[in-house]
């Protein structure tokens, strides 16, 4: 630990809790989640006796975003006036994380066109994925490297005049890049991480924003998986729980933050960590009774980290 870094850093983090709605092809059950305010309760026969979660915020299914994003205003704001921010969605696979994070990158996106209104801005997007602790740039074809840091550095695209419809542009690209692989390897976009990193500059104010699509946090029996199932699943395993392990240093402004145990964290580490940092973890479940159990391990994680 260098104490001239940790000695700056500002971190908040605040957990808030989406359940999204039942879908046509969920499985029939009698609903299991109740959702109020800052509170949700779990009453399944699944999970034993009800479990009764407090969050800064709880919204549940009948809502379209919009109370979400009034929620993540906050964040993006706060990088607006300079900071730095962190916007995650952590959730098992099926559960609204890549729908959620859609919706709050469109809406942040209009909300910084707000603040920009007229100033001179330069902004630059970045969309990488981390597959099996490897690097991908989503905003071109190039293979899966090793070599993290080289693409990091040539990955960022300027966006100049037009911006909002350029990233809007890309990042609808960069989905469907992420989406079409999944038919042919086991639904691999549940299994990485994908990072959108937008940074600008206007008016004498720099700020960054990271909005992170984590892999699905389902656990996945180890030992009933093989070959490059298991490899994934230990590197997911892996990267959550050195995740955590930041955002807990982060909080308990530990002496050492270890960015370094995975690449996941060390790739968060501009808007985690640092002076003045907001950071908020979307945890996102399924309101099916089917799910109640990892809609538990969602729920204890974010109590975890909170
Ligand atoms: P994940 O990324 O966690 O695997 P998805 O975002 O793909 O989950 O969501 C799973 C399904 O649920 C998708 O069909 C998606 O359209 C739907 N869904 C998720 N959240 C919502 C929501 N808030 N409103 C309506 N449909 C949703
Ligand atoms: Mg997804």
């Amino acid at each position: 630990g260098n104490r001239d870094e940790t000695d700056e850093i500002t971190t908040t983090v605040r957990v808030i809790v989406k359940v999204r709605p039942f879908l046509d092809n969920d499985p029939r059950g009698t609903l299991c989640l109740m959702c109020n305010d800052t509170e949700i309760q779990i009453d399944s026969k699944k999970v034993g006796s009800a479990k009764c979660f407090m969050f800064e915020k709880v919204i549940g299914p009948e809502d379209v975003n919009d109370e979400l994003f009034m929620d993540l205003e906050n964040n993006i704001n706060h990088a607006a006036r300079g900071g730095n921010s962190c916007i995650l969605a952590y959730g098992q696979t099926g559960s609204g994380k890549t729908y959620t994070m859609n919706g709050v990158i469109s809406k942040s996106l209009e909300k910084l066109r707000q603040h920009f209104d007229g100033e001179n801005v330069m902004i630059s997007l970045q969309i990488i994925e981390i597959y099996n602790e490897q690097v991908k740039n989503l905003l071109t074809n190039d293979p899966l490297s090793r070599d993290w840091k080289d693409i990091l550095n040539l990955s960022e695209i300027q966006l100049g005049n037009n911006w909002v419809i350029k990233a809007q542009d890309l990042i609808k690209k960069s989905c469907h890049k992420r989406q079409t692989k999944s038919t042919d390897s086991n639904e691999m976009s549940s299994r990485s991480h994908c990072i959108y990193t937008i940074r600008f500059s206007y008016n004498n104010v720099n700020g960054k924003i990271q909005f992170v699509d984590l892999a699905g946090s389902e656990r996945i029996n180890k030992s009933k998986v093989t070959g490059e199932a298991l490899k994934e699943t230990l590197h997911i395993n892996k990267s959550l729980s050195a995740l955590q392990d930041v955002i807990t240093a982060l909080e308990t402004k530990s002496e050492h933050i270890p960015y370094r145990n995975s690449l996941l964290t060390r790739l968060l580490q501009p808007t985690l960590g640092g002076a003045e940092s907001q950071v908020t973890v979307i945890l996102t479940c399924s309101p099916c009774e089917d799910s109640v159990n990892e809609t538990l391990c969602t729920l204890s994680l974010g109590t975890r980290i909170k």
